[in-house]
């Protein structure tokens, strides 16, 4: 976010961020390097890496934060997923202004 303030002026107040498709916390187990890198509570054996990436967007001041619903290792009709099978079909994202 610094970049995006000092590079190209953009304000926080002015970005709109969507978190696509993603491994949600209902499949995304972790080990206790994992669990210490991101300072949770000891036992924690799930991570939602969509609560982390808001939680660190909205320290920056960005308050228009959509987060899809849809868990891309789960739902296995609609997504590929490296941790539910390994695969070379990858999926895309785009930034834009
Ligand atoms: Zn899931």
């Amino acid at each position: 976010m610094i970049r995006f303030k000092n590079d190209f002026g953009i304000r926080a107040q002015d970005v709109f961020a969507y978190i696509g498709p993603h491994i949600k916390q209902c499949c995304y187990e972790i080990g206790s390097d994992v669990q210490k890198a991101f300072e949770l509570p000891d036992g924690t054996k799930k991570l939602s890496l969509s609560l982390q990436a808001v939680k660190q967007m909205e320290a920056f001041g960005i308050k228009r934060i959509y987060v899809n619903s849809h868990c891309t290792c789960h739902e296995t009709e609609m997504f590929y997923s490296y941790r539910r099978q390994p695969t070379d079909s990858r999926m895309m994202s785009i930034i834009s202004v």
